[in-house]
């Protein structure tokens, strides 16, 4: 029997190293990620000020799954009927086939098709982004800084590059746009407020019910016809599902479970919880998510071993704080 994992963010980690524990060692466990390291994605702003953190927030899968077989590997694809999915590694492609499955690929970062932000902002998602947002606030000096998107990264960027213009006398004006009526709007009105405050107390100018509409080489254009200008331009507008998944969010229900045995974790479900609510995207809901997921599986694996004619209850997700 096989159980796949495929990424090993937070949510592919969590259920690769439960189920490491769980499952009898008959049972193989492939881990799938492109990349040979966990990326400590929710710190990734820090390294806008803090450059030397970049090798502390990647750490080699071989030093945290002990008996996962980790293939490095694109996934392209994932039939959750037929158990398969198709892999490219080196330019070729390949088909794994699975007993059961935990898709834990995250999510990349929605452009909308909005003229010209693709081509003139920064996006974060990995290393390289957050070296080229501090580079870039070097040479914006004495300028404008613009956020677009004020969910949790957004927040968070918005905050590092105002803290690094006060730490290297940057003389940076940060704006954060958001087009819903506040911040963090995924999340409860007392986060929303509390992170409002911090915004507020850091100087950092924030306009809500601001809906991005273009942005070129001199700043943004905002739907109510109004432009603000930007030498620095970074986009957390949105995030959109993995290719493999046809770059949609895939819906799952609170037992996260689509077709027979395989599961959508994390940043690349769109996760309805067993109270009917939207779970909103972040690290700690998909750490969570993932301890569901691992349940389920190994009740699956149990039940497929055991063959009594028992059904596996899977267990369900419900939203508690992001
Ligand atoms: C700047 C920033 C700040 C944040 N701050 C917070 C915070 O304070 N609190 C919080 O809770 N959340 C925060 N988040 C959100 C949080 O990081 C994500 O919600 C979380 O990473 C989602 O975990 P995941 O396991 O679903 O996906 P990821 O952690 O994104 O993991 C996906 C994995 O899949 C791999 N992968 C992707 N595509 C493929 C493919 N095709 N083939 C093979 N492998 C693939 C990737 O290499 C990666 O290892 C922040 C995010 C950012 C960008």
């Amino acid at each position: 029997m096989r159980v796949a994992v495929f990424g090993a963010g937070y949510a592919g980690l969590t259920v690769a190293r439960r189920l490491e524990r769980w499952l009898p060692e008959a049972v193989d466990i492939v881990v799938v990620d492109e990349s040979p390291s966990h990326l400590v994605q929710h710190e990734l702003h820090r390294v806008i000020r803090y450059p030397d953190l970049a090798e502390t927030l990647t750490v080699p899968l071989g030093e945290v799954l002990t008996r996962a077989t980790v293939r490095q590997a694109r996934v392209t694809g994932i039939d959750p009927e037929a158990g398969v999915a198709t892999l490219e590694v080196s330019g070729e492609r390949e088909s794994l086939e699975y007993d059961f499955a935990a898709v834990c690929l995250g999510a990349e970062t929605a452009f909308y098709d909005l003229p010209g932000v693709e081509e003139h902002a920064t996006p974060l998602k990995r290393l390289d982004h957050a070296e080229t947002i501090r580079s870039d606030a070097f040479d914006s000096a004495g300028g404008h800084a613009v956020v677009g998107g004020a969910g949790l990264s957004g927040i968070q960027v918005a905050g590092e590059l105002a803290a690094l213009s006060d730490s290297e006398g940057l003389d940076l004006d940060v704006t954060v746009v958001e087009m819903a009526d506040r911040v963090a709007p995924s999340f409860g009105e007392s986060f929303a407020r509390a992170v409002r405050q911090e915004l507020d107390a850091r100087g950092i100018a924030v306009e809500t019910g601001a809906t991005v509409e273009r942005a070129d080489e001199d700043g943004i254009g905002l739907a109510d016809g109004r432009t603000l200008s930007a030498d620095l331009l970074v986009w957390t507008g949105g995030i959109r599902g993995p290719d493999a998944l046809g770059g949609e969010r895939r819906p799952v229900n609170a037992d996260l479970v689509v077709g027979d045995g395989t599961f959508v974790v994390g940043d690349a479900g769109a996760v309805t919880d067993e109270w009917g609510e939207a779970v909103p995207a972040s690290a700690q809901t998909a750490v969570r998510e993932a301890r569901i997921a691992a349940k389920n599986i190994d009740r699956l694996v149990r039940e497929r071993r055991d063959d009594d004619g028992e059904r596996a209850r899977l267990a369900t997700y419900s939203f508690d704080s992001p």
